[in-house]
């Protein structure tokens, strides 16, 4: 136990350091040595490496919100959380935050949202499987939306969970090994996957167990589907949060400190 708080102390304490000294550095950095962008500060880790649910003792849940194909429906469900007082996470394909990508209004809500109680994780720039990719892809599809959402928002967002297209996560060892490693490598020690998927609010409703993580999409039977369910969820008694909380993963702070993909520093 000593050890533990020793360890936590001086992550502690290299944390603050790394980020006084952050401070007087230019706008723009790449590249992994930057602490802030990882989550190596995560002394004493209670998750497998494909997280499923959370807690199953606390009657607290997350919803995810995947894709983000279109802003509509993002704004609709963001919109219900808010007006509902639940927390959710959304998970958009980073090509769809690219400035070709972005249709008026775009970048007004997903500043909207992130400066909100809700979250943005990264879902991989084009959704394909990160199964059959090289080591070097792994870490760019992953890695690079950290760089657009920036863009977007025109300041930098930590994006701290990872949820892989189609919760493929390796068939083989050799791909779960690819994916572990390069994932690690770009800061991620997780991938969060699901364990309710279900339009149906009558079918949902009896799935959610404490812990829960429910996978959504931004879509229109998705966005009924939460109109019923959320309501009953909250008459029941569940907690609705992001996902860092549910895994009660520290959220780091925004910074000014854009991040920008430097093919190189990835190699
Ligand atoms: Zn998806």
């Amino acid at each position: 136990m000593r050890l533990n708080w020793m360890r936590r102390l001086l992550c502690a304490a290299l944390l603050l350091g790394l980020l006084t000294a952050g401070a007087a550095e230019p706008a723009t950095v790449s590249g992994m040595t930057e602490t802030n962008y990882g989550m190596d500060y995560i002394p004493d880790d209670p998750w497998p490496f494909n997280i499923t649910n959370g807690d199953r003792e606390v009657p607290r849940i997350a919803i995810t919100v995947d894709d983000c194909y279109d802003r509509n429906w993002v704004r609709e469900i963001f919109q219900l959380c808010q007006s509902l007082g639940v927390r959710c996470t959304f998970y958009p394909v980073g090509d769809q935050l690219k400035q070709d990508a972005l249709k008026p209004g775009d970048v007004e809500l997903w500043r909207e949202i992130a400066a909100s109680d809700c979250e943005i994780g990264t879902h991989t720039h084009h959704h394909l499987s990160m199964e059959s990719m090289t080591a070097y892809n792994v870490r760019l599809y992953v890695k690079y939306p950290q760089a657009v959402l920036d863009q977007v928002l025109g300041y930098h967002y930590p994006i701290q969970t990872v949820r892989p297209p189609f919760g493929a996560v390796g068939k083989t060892n050799a791909q779960v090994q690819n994916i572990r490693t390069n994932l690690n490598k770009v800061g991620y020690h997780h991938t969060v996957l699901w364990d309710v998927s279900q339009t149906n609010p009558d079918l949902a409703i009896d799935d959610v167990r404490n812990g829960s993580i429910l996978l959504y999409h931004a879509r229109h039977k998705d966005f009924v589907c939460l109109q019923q369910l959320i309501p009953q969820l909250l008459e029941k008694g569940f907690e609705m949060v992001t996902v860092t909380e549910l895994l009660g993963i520290e959220k780091l702070p925004v910074s000014e400190n854009i991040f920008t993909w430097n093919a190189k520093d990835w190699e």
